[in-house]
């Protein structure tokens, strides 16, 4: 059987080899440095990986925070970086066309639940069910490739991310990194080697289908500022609220997770103006990456 030839990597740090606390998945921070250059290893041994399976194509989206945290130059230059966010189709990505299947990199557990650095989309979120279930990531971004078809093959994460994305994705390939130990005894090379094998692999994977489950959905979204925050979010997005829980009652998955980006970061004003804040956004983020650079060369 042939595997799939054009690939997609959508890749996080709060799951990747070099990210061990908050501040590691914080913007401009000492521990950010050594994660952005471990997540950057992470992803070019991936990518080598793929291209010695046949693959013919990699894109690779930077998914957090700012989108820059990746250092294109770093990484097998046979793939294609991408910083930054998109409009859409696919919130954040852009135009997905030509891929075949996805595999998630980096990624962490759902909000209020116990895994390391859980949270989903933002850490104001203290806990976002879905139909009474946790609701990580992966389900929003797999669903939202999901209409060109795209497959989620392989997913890595801490344990218990990787348990929710097998839970959520039937067939998803999963491959963890345990981080409740001390980072110094962590052999982040041999992880990333085996990481990276466990990736290529899931080319093979036929099983793990595109995800869109039919609506409608209910979802519930607890605000850690408690009530107030809840409710003045709430108000502006004409939604309901309960103390500090939001909810949002949804036909399609797109639906819901276009209310979540609402919630989480837009306001109506930046909304209208939406290619202008991306920009800003975006620039912001093109800093931080020169800061980055400017860091890694006084090193
Ligand atoms: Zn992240």
């Amino acid at each position: 059987m042939t595997g799939y030839k054009n690939v997609m990597i959508v890749a996080d740090i709060e799951g990747s080899s070099g990210c061990w606390s908050y501040a590691g998945s914080s913007f401009k921070t000492r521990q950010w440095v050594r994660a952005c250059v471990d997540m950057s290893r992470d992803v070019d041994a991936v990518v080598k990986s793929l291209f010695q399976q046949g693959v013919r194509k990699v894109t690779v989206k930077d998914f957090h925070r700012t989108g820059y945290n990746l250092l294109p130059e770093r990484i097998d230059p046979r793939c294609r970086v991408v910083s930054g966010y998109r409009r859409g189709p696919v919130p954040g990505v852009g135009n997905p066309s030509g891929a075949e299947a996805v595999l998630f990199l980096g990624l962490h557990a759902a909000s209020g639940t116990d895994g390391f650095l859980a949270h989903t989309l933002t850490s104001r979120i203290s806990a976002l069910k879905l139909d009474g279930k946790p609701l990580p990531e992966i389900a929003l971004f797999a669903a939202s490739l999901a209409p060109y078809n795209i497959r989620p093959i392989f997913f890595s994460g801490c344990p218990v991310a990787c348990r929710q994305a097998e839970e959520i994705i039937a067939g998803i390939e999963t491959f963890s990194i345990e981080k409740n130990g001390d980072p110094n005894d962590f052999d982040a090379q041999r992880w990333r080697l085996a990481m990276a094998a466990a990736a290529a692999a899931s080319l093979q994977n036929r099983r793990a289908a595109p995800y869109l489950p039919d609506g409608p959905f209910h979802a519930t979204v607890t605000m850690r500022e408690g009530e107030a925050a809840a409710g003045q979010l709430a108000h502006r997005w004409g939604l309901d609220c309960r103390g500090p829980q939001i909810s949002i009652r949804a036909e399609s998955f797109h639906e819901l997770y276009r209310d979540l980006i609402r919630i989480c970061y837009l306001t109506p004003m930046t909304a209208r103006i939406l290619p202008l804040s991306l920009a800003l956004f975006n620039l912001r983020g093109r800093f931080g990456l020169a800061w980055l650079r400017r860091r890694l060369k006084k090193r």
